[in-house]
């Protein structure tokens, strides 16, 4: 299929790379509504076609099924989203190497592709580059505190590589990058299979199941609904070509996982308990971010509690379960 760029006239060629995850749905939902053309470059390694293929009646939908380490070749671009990475401890460190590889051959291949076409370039970059914080919150210029050799490793050392090549493109090539840190996000289109807490939880408490945490549960993470985080995301795309980032993007309520859990079980009013699990190695104790810059330079700040965003999540989750529970047993 041939799009052409539509720089002017409002409608935008956009590649959406990971535009099969949890992210990268939503985003395309968003694009296409907005009415511009979207190709979606994905591996469906974690990824799952099914929602995609629903999107395509909301407009102009192109699937390319391909990993961002191989050379890619898609011209007349105005946008690129780099959300290609799977973002969950489970699936990340299920294939370390090929973890790394994403976030640096995929990040050049990209970077080469957004040169050529004098496309803007966001990177989903990560709290993951803070490590376990020794301060807090988390500010952008703070360097972080990641272990180089640990399991967690591939993503935080990959993802920290990708911002060294985003913002040397930005200042060797005049690449026109957006790099942002995200923190925890949350909503409908996850996986119940993630392996993320809020999937995992909810998933739990539905079923009547024991709900697991991990270490005593005293852990923070500050969790942004996807909604808030996604229009974050295209402001940031919109910001004049010297903002660069790294902005924060997240929303700045922390809370323990034991609380968590607590809210959960009150929400979907489950016959659940709790059960401790180890603590996995190298897990961040706290994470909060600083979000001023993200409030200067995208005019932005969270909108959606989290109760609410939970309830909507809850319900989403609900519903996949009830879809399963209909379907013909083979
Ligand atoms: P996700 O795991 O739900 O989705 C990632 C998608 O990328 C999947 O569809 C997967 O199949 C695809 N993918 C993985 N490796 C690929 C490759 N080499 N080539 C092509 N496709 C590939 O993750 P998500 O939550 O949607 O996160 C999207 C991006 O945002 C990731 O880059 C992640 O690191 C970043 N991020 C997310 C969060 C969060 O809380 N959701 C937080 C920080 C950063
Ligand atoms: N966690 C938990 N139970 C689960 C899954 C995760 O207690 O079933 C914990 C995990 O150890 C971490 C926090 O929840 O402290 C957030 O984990 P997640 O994998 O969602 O994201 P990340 O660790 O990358 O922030």
């Amino acid at each position: 299929m041939e799009i052409m760029a539509m720089t002017g006239s409002g409608r935008k060629h956009v590649v959406v790379t990971g535009g099969a995850g949890f992210l990268g749905t939503n985003l395309c939902r968003r694009l296409l509504s907005e009415g511009h053309a979207v190709t979606c470059i994905d591996n469906f390694r974690t990824g799952g076609k099914d929602i995609l293929l629903g999107l395509r009646e909301l407009g102009t939908l192109e699937i390319i099924h391909q990993d961002i380490t191989q050379p890619l070749h898609v011209e007349n671009i105005d946008e690129i989203y780099n959300l290609a990475c799977s973002a969950s401890p489970v699936h990340y460190q299920a294939d370390p190497v090929h973890t790394l590889k994403t976030c640096v051959q995929g990040s050049l291949n990209l970077l080469d592709m957004a040169r050529a076409s004098k496309a803007r370039i966001f990177q989903a970059s990560t709290s993951e580059v803070y490590g376990d914080p020794e301060t807090h919150p988390q500010h952008e210029d703070y360097r972080g505190a990641v272990n180089p050799v640990g399991p967690r490793a591939c993503y935080d050392e990959g993802k920290r590589c990708a911002e060294t090549l985003f913002l040397n493109y930005f200042r060797q090539h005049k690449v026109r990058v957006k790099v942002g840190r995200i923190f925890n996000t949350y909503g409908p289109y996850m996986r119940l299979n993630d392996g993320r807490v809020v999937p995992n939880l909810i998933g739990q408490a539905l079923r009547n199941r024991p709900l697991t945490i991990y270490g005593d549960g005293s852990q923070t993470r500050s969790f942004c609904y996807v909604d808030d985080l996604v229009e974050a995301m295209e402001r940031f795309m919109a910001t004049a070509d010297d903002v660069a980032g790294p902005i924060n993007m997240g929303n700045p309520v922390e809370i323990t996982m034991l609380e968590l859990a607590d809210t959960i079980i009150e929400l979907t009013g489950s016959r659940s308990r709790i059960t401790f699990r180890p603590l996995p190695e190298d897990d961040p104790i706290r994470r909060c971010p600083d979000i001023s810059r993200a409030r200067e330079k995208l005019e932005w700040t969270p909108r959606t509690p989290l109760v609410d965003g939970l309830k909507r999540t809850i319900d989403y989750f609900d519903g996949t379960l009830t879809h399963k529970r209909h379907l013909p047993s083979k």
